[in-house]
């Protein structure tokens, strides 16, 4: 187990300070490795507030270039990135805001040939994936190795949330046995939650 750096400390004080939070559980967020898949308008904001409550390793998985119509809600990236692979500059935003934990940057999707080794050396995978075929691959690989999984997915004005524990939920091909018939990056989506209902 890894203990806290005197910078970590200070760092993360705030919210050690929290009731029932406290050490153990920082050096907790130290030691562990979460792997999020599809780093883009979801994976990325989860990977900043993961990056910065102090999740020692992250390993962040997205294949592909920016856009520009990702620009309005891709908050790790920079207009002087367009057409450039987004995981690489995810990484280098996030060890600025964070220079004390690691991130394994990988310009890959989730495939059959990668995704038993990288489910297996994290401890969380967050599941961001933007189309279905990666999503029943994470999902299988977590059931599979027996990992959590944490599975959101946003679509138009809509967003779900939901905790995939293998042995103790159902997992999200229970969930959704069909899969919906839909158009790659043809929906709208909206870069914050401003709306209640
Ligand atoms: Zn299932």
């Amino acid at each position: 187990m890894q203990t806290l750096t005197p910078t970590e400390q200070e760092r993360y004080r705030r919210q050690m300070m929290l009731p029932g939070f406290g050490e153990a559980s920082q050096q907790r967020l130290k030691n562990a490795t979460v792997l999020v898949t599809g780093v883009g308008g979801l994976g990325g904001t989860a990977a900043l507030y993961l990056a910065v409550a102090g999740v020692g390793r992250l390993i962040l998985l997205r294949g592909g270039e920016l856009r520009l119509d990702d620009m309005n809600r891709q908050i790790l990236m920079t207009d002087d990135w367009v057409g450039q692979p987004r995981v690489f500059k995810a990484k280098e935003t996030l060890l600025n805001i964070n220079p004390d934990i690691k991130i394994d940057a990988i310009c890959e999707y989730v495939h059959p040939n990668n995704v038993d080794e990288l489910v297996q050396s994290a401890d969380v995978t967050l599941d961001c994936a933007h189309n279905f075929a990666e999503r029943d691959l994470l999902n299988a690989a977590c059931v599979r190795w027996g990992k959590p999984m944490v599975e959101a997915a946003m679509n138009d004005m809509e967003a779900y949330l939901t905790t995939i524990v293998p042995g103790l939920t159902p997992c999200l091909s229970c969930i959704f046995p069909e899969k919906p018939d839909w158009d790659k990056r043809g929906f709208g989506v909206l870069g914050c939650s401003l709306r209640g209902r």
